[in-house]
This record gives C-alpha cells, sequence and structure tokens, in this order.
C-alpha cells in the first residue's frame, strides 16, 4: 500500500486553512480532476484522493486528530467512504435536499380562529356555548394509501446532470408532498384529497372571568394534520359586550351613583347591586362627590386563578336638583343665610382656597 499523501499538500492549502479557504481548494482540485471531465489514467485516484481529503479537513473534529496524529488519527474516518460520502459534500455545495434522511414529510394543519360575542354576564360567570364552524375534515370514508408515485416513501430518486458528472438525488415526492400517504382519487366526499370542507358543532367552554380580546384555544380543533403531522388549534376570540351599569376594570368592576345633597351630608347606608346581587354600602357623613367606595372581593373572577376575585369600586357623585319644590326651595334659603356665603368672598380667598386643596 502506497504511503499516504498529506492532506493539506493533495488540497494545495497551508496547514492554517480557513473552511472558506478549504472549501475554495476542494472545488477548484475536485472539478479538475473529476473523471467525467478529466480522461487521464490516474484521474480518478486523485479525485478520490481529494475527496478524502477534503472530507477530513472540513470536518473540525477530525481535523483537529489529523493535525495532531496524522493519518494514523483518522484512519477509516473517511478512505473507504470515497464515493459513497461525495453526495453529502455535493449537497454542502449546491444545497440538496435532505438526502441522507428517510424521513417522510409530516405537517401541522393550520390553526382556525372563530370570534364569538358573549353577554357581559356570560363573560363573568362563564358556561358552556355552542358553536358551529366550517372546517376541512379528515375523510373518513376512503383510507389512506401508499402514494403511487414514492410507493409510500415519500421520496423520489432524482439524477442529475453536473459538471461533476451525474448524481441521484432523493427529493421530497412532489404527489404527496413527502407525506408517502395518497388517497382514493374515487371518492366522493374527498374527490382524494383525503379532507374535505364541512360543519361542525363544537361546545366551547368559557371560563369564569374571561374578559373582551382574549382567546380560547381547543387544541386540535383546527384543520387536519398531513402525514403525522398534528391537527392545528381552533382559536375562539372573544367579543364582550358592554353591560349598562357594570364597567369592568381587570378583575373590578366600576359603578357611578348619584346621591341627593343630605346623603353625603348626613351620612347612611344605602342599597346597591352588585354582579352577585344586592349588597349594602355606608356612606359617610360629609362625603365628597367624587368619592370611590370599594367593596372587597365583590368583583369578576380571575380568568387564570379562579379562587381571586376582583373588587367592586362604586364611585359617588352629587345629585344637584333642577326643580325645587316651594319647601325645599325655602330649606335651601334658609340654608344660605346660614352658610358661608360665596358671593362674599374676594378674590385672594379663593386663591388659598385652591391652593389648600392642592396642598
Ligand atoms: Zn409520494
Ligand atoms: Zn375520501
Amino acid at each position: 500500500m502506497p504511503e499516504k499523501r498529506d492532506y493539506y499538500d493533495i488540497l494545495g492549502v497551508s496547514k492554517r486553512a480557513t473552511d472558506e479557504q478549504l472549501k475554495i481548494a476542494f472545488r477548484k482540485k475536485a472539478l479538475e480532476y473529476h473523471p467525467d471531465r478529466n480522461k487521464s489514467k490516474d484521474a480518478e485516484e486523485k479525485f478520490k484522493e481529494i475527496n478524502e481529503a477534503y472530507q477530513i479537513l472540513s470536518d473540525s473534529e477530525k481535523r483537529a486528530k489529523y493535525d495532531q496524529f496524522g493519518h494514523a488519527g483518522v484512519t477509516g474516518a473517511a478512505g473507504s467512504a470515497g464515493f459513497g460520502g461525495f453526495g453529502d459534500i455535493f449537497d454542502a455545495f449546491f444545497g440538496g435536499s435532505q438526502s441522507s434522511s428517510n424521513k417522510k414529510a409530516s405537517y401541522r394543519g393550520a390553526d382556525l380562529e372563530y370570534p364569538i360575542t358573549l353577554e357581559f354576564e356570560e363573560s363573568v360567570f362563564g358556561g358552556e356555548k355552542g358553536i358551529t364552524i366550517e372546517k376541512l375534515i379528515k375523510c373518513d370514508i376512503c383510507k389512506t394509501i401508499n402514494c403511487s408515485n414514492c410507493s409510500g416513501t415519500g421520496q423520489i430518486k432524482r439524477a442529475q446532470r453536473t459538471m461533476f458528472g451525474q448524481f441521484t438525488q432523493v427529493v421530497n415526492c412532489q404527489k404527496c408532498s413527502g407525506t408517502g400517504d395518497s388517497f382514493d382519487s374515487g371518492c366522493q366526499k374527498c374527490k382524494g384529497s383525503g379532507r374535505y370542507q364541512d360543519t361542525k358543532n363544537i361546545f366551547v367552554t368559557i371560563p369564569q372571568g374571561i374578559d373582551d380580546g382574549m382567546q380560547i384555544r381547543l387544541q386540535g380543533e383546527g384543520e387536519p394534520g398531513f402525514g403525522t403531522g398534528q391537527d392545528g388549534d381552533l382559536y375562539i376570540v372573544v367579543k364582550v359586550q358592554e353591560h349598562n351599569i357594570f364597567v369592568r376594570s381587570g378583575n373590578n368592576i366600576e359603578i357611578s351613583i348619584e346621591l341627593n345633597v343630605p346623603t353625603l351630608v348626613l351620612g347612611g347606608v344605602i342599597k346597591i347591586p352588585t354582579i352577585q346581587g344586592e349588597e349594602s354600602l355606608t356612606i359617610a357623613p360629609g362625603t365628597q362627590s367624587g368619592q370611590i367606595f370599594r367593596l372587597r372581593g365583590k368583583g369578576i373572577v380571575d380568568v387564570r386563578e379562579q379562587n381571586k376575585r376582583g373588587d367592586e369600586l362604586i364611585k359617588v357623585f352629587v345629585k344637584i336638583p333642577k326643580k325645587l319644590t316651594k319647601e325645599q326651595r325655602e330649606i335651601y334659603q334658609k340654608l344660605r343665610a346660614i352658610s358661608e356665603d360665596d358671593t362674599k368672598k374676594s378674590v385672594s380667598d379663593w386663591v388659598s382656597r385652591i391652593k389648600d386643596r392642592f396642598s
């Protein structure tokens, strides 16, 4: 057995050559000595040698071993692989397909979206809601059979002529998109596509506390996958209608109420609505217009942590009567006579009053 030549010498590069330099040198040499182009007697031997050198040096691990131990470090690592391993190198240069994998292709089914509109109470308390959607369904009549084009392997071999000669490339079968599956072309329901458009009734569980703009994901209720691919998901996009008195803010409920002057001045207990029914609220004497009261735990259940609840916030405003009875007018006039008279105040009085409010 003749002594092996140095790999760097074979490719004509220095020991410090970069990957890019190796690649360029290999391409040049391979073109020069390819047996289809070079008819000299030793062309094939030289070509194998070039190929082997490149296989070792283009692999950083093998290259390191070769640098340390010479040919002894990489015996059996290339050599016999010869032309067999050439496909990979060919692919590395020319962007071929995943020729080394024997896997069938599979594709996940498409996700679908479906909008629903909920009443405010439905969003707060949750429940079940039936919907009807149009979607592709896997054909249940025709059985999956092996694709005739690729015999069910999902891949076909394609011979390709290049300047290096003829190479066999393995590509995904176009007929079955690489899945290897085919369907009965005579099937009335799916016309051989394996899927058909149909309507499906689905019950959607609405969780308590779901809010406007949120989505409910129904796993596997989207379009069917191809091959062994998973089915897509169905996303229910929630729109919530406005309520006539309750306004949602996060998990809190906000309401505004107007109280008569005596109630705010003298205080009292009032009944107010909450999403859970009637509640009592104590208005302290001297309550200001715009003041906010909080009823803890009377808000909305948190959609993610169902043991958590928001509050109800009650903003109270003063209700000023536009019409007065004779008796009310007399009382207001008397009240004014014994109150601070705003009409007698100077500008500086107002200035200091405003300052006090903001300090
Ligand atoms: Zn096929
Ligand atoms: Zn069918």
